[in-house]
């Protein structure tokens, strides 16, 4: 099966095309259709199976139904925020999303340890649409008032497994309860039909995880709402 049948807009297929991206991969078959439907999804994926582009091109066709971030109100943005475990990773995804990112002008930044934070606010204070970050470092941004999560409505936790393992269940759990509307989502089926559940209203949640520990799985019954679940 190819890159059509993904649910992905034309725009988006043309640089899958240029990125030179064979057919896609199983978990990027599987998710990416879920995660257009504004789904909050738990994916049980390893590094390699593809599943940084099975969240982050979702991610993008979400930015792009949303106003473009003005230089004049500092204030707009981040619309997307990937949470990882390590600097490298952060980096890597970065990587992966500025192949996107860049030919739709949309901007990145990476926020994790080891960098000042005033050098990475000052690369925050243009807008970006995508905060990529460690988590001790973006509470620690959040809670210096660096940088304001209220139009973050969509939110990866990548590797959430390591994560865990590195010690940030805390700072997670703190992050996910600073993000907008993180709570509220209805529970019912009928609530997902209605108007009530457009795209934006409610803050979309996504986990990547290559094991399901009982510390991940505490998470994700806190902050993800009927999730569905891909195992690849
Ligand atoms: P990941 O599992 O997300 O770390 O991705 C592993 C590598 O596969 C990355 O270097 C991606 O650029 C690449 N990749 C992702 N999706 C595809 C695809 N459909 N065809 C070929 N390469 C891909």
């Amino acid at each position: 099966r190819d890159w059509t049948e993904s649910g992905l807009p034309q725009n988006i297929l043309n640089l899958v095309n240029k990125v030179g991206y064979e057919d896609p991969s199983a978990v990027q078959r599987a998710a990416i259709p879920i995660a257009l439907q504004s789904r909050d999804l738990i994916g049980v994926a390893v590094t390699g199976s593809g599943k940084t582009a099975a969240f982050l091109l979702p991610l993008l066709v979400y930015i792009s139904t949303l106003p473009p971030l003005s230089s004049t109100n500092r204030q707009d943005g981040p619309y997307g925020l990937i949470l990882a475990p390590t600097r490298e990773l952060a980096q890597q995804i970065e990587g992966e999303a500025k192949k996107f990112a860049d030919p739709l002008g949309f901007k990145t930044a990476v926020i994790v340890g080891g960098h000042a934070i005033e050098e990475q606010s000052y690369k925050m204070r243009d807008g970006v649409e995508i905060i990529i970050a460690t988590p001790g470092r973006l509470l620690d941004c959040i809670e210096r008032r660096v940088l304001v999560l209220s139009q973050c409505c969509y939110v990866i936790m990548d590797e959430a497994d390591r994560m865990i393992d590195m010690g940030f269940e805390e700072p997670v759990n703190k992050i996910l309860e600073a993000l907008p509307v993180g709570n509220e989502k209805p529970d019912t089926d009928a609530a997902e039909d209605s108007e009530a559940m457009s795209r934006g209203r409610y803050r979309q949640t996504m986990m990547y995880t290559a094991t399901m520990p009982a510390a991940v799985e505490r998470i994700a019954r806190k902050y993800l709402r009927r999730p569905a679940i891909v195992t690849i």
